[in-house]
């Protein structure tokens, strides 16, 4: 089967056409072809020869992920629904906002991290997406804007544990971001992680953004809907954050869920604030979102205000993530191929 080029980095394509007899500085003209002028047919790339240009659809496949389906929000959320053979498919969710328009990709058809409030978990691990498939959901959707319209932030928050899949997580950041390739600012791309703590320095090796599902303020209860606490418990987790802040001179994100009597709770406010006082960040309180058969509730308004008012009284920093999407099960946690629940209503 012939490869696909977004599979390559720019030396890799070259060595790649050296092994088939070709010259190796082709690579860059194909890449500015693709990622620059965003040309999909060999037969448009004037500079090649006639020969080479005819030789290229069976040495590289430019197609990427098709949709299945798009889904939009009320709120202007859309979800896109990629093919990735084999009968299996992601979703990645673009949600626009004042001043941004943030694409949340998908790592992994389905999860092996079984965290207890999360749809996707539902769906166990079928297959870790390469590079090529996680750029391609970013081409597929960029091709798809009206023009004058770009993606300005991308966040791995979709499908999938990222850390669970992490070279090809951060090959595609590399052809994301190198300038032979997309050329998106790191600055601009998070890698959000259940918590594989040996992995996190590879997010700061890469010098894209941190952020951490925290999700619970003890061991007790974060082992309770995150069984990988029990791998790596809360102190190693953090101790991993306080360094990636170090290094990276950047701060955490930590997203925390609040589930209704569960993780909501005034007391739970201040051990969070406890927690993360020590380590630059900001805490993104994420009300959890419903979806069937989940056994978790999302807190009354009242509660979540409450919640978020203890936090900025001790100081924190603290953000409530705006739930775009639930509509059409695009919001945090609701990702699944699994089944197509029917739309609710918001
Ligand atoms: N596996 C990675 C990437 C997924 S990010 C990670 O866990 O970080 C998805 C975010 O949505 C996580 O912070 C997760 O805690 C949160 N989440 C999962 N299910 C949710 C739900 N039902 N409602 C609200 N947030 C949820």
């Amino acid at each position: 089967m012939k490869p696909s080029f977004f599979e390559f980095t720019l030396d890799e394509l070259k060595g790649h056409l050296q092994s088939l007899g070709k010259e190796g500085f082709r690579s860059q003209q194909l890449f500015r072809w693709v990622y620059q002028m965003r040309v999909s047919d060999f037969s448009q790339m004037t500079n090649l020869s006639k020969d080479f240009r005819r030789e290229l659809p069976e040495m590289l496949d430019l197609s990427v992920p098709r949709v299945l389906t798009e889904a939009k929000s009320l709120d202007g959320t859309r979800k896109f629904l990629f093919d990735v053979g084999e009968g299996q498919s992601v979703e990645s969710v673009l949600i626009p906002s004042k001043d941004r328009l943030t694409l949340c990709v998908s790592s992994e058809v389905g999860c092996n991290m079984a965290c207890k409030f999360c749809y996707t978990a539902k769906q166990k691990l079928k297959r870790r997406l390469s590079a090529g498939e996680i750029v391609g959901q970013f081409l597929a959707v960029a091709d798809r804007l009206p023009e004058g319209q770009r993606i300005t932030n991308i966040v791995f928050m979709g499908m999938g544990e990222p850390l669970d899949n992490p070279d090809a997580v951060f090959k595609s950041v590399e052809i994301l971001h190198s300038p032979w390739g997309v050329g998106f600012s790191k600055r601009k791309v998070t890698v959000s992680t259940s918590g594989i703590v040996p992995l996190i320095p590879r997010v700061t090796e890469a010098g894209v953004r941190l952020a951490v599902s925290l999700n619970g303020v003890n061991d007790d209860v974060r082992s309770r809907i995150m069984p990988i606490n029990k791998r790596w418990p809360i102190a190693e987790l953090m101790k991993a954050c306080r360094q990636h802040t170090e290094e990276s001179g950047d701060r955490v994100t930590f997203e925390y869920v609040l589930l209704k009597d569960v993780t909501d709770s005034l007391e739970d406010a201040r051990a969070l604030y406890r927690l993360t006082r020590s380590v630059p960040c900001k805490i993104n309180i994420i009300p959890f979102n419903e979806h069937p058969n989940s056994g978790f509730h999302r807190p009354s308004e009242a509660r979540i205000e409450r919640f978020q008012e203890e936090l900025m009284r001790l100081g924190a920093h603290v953000l409530r993530r705006k739930t775009m999407g639930r509509d059409i099960y695009a919001a945090c946690g609701q990702l699944t191929t699994a089944a197509n629940p029917a739309p609710i209503a918001l």
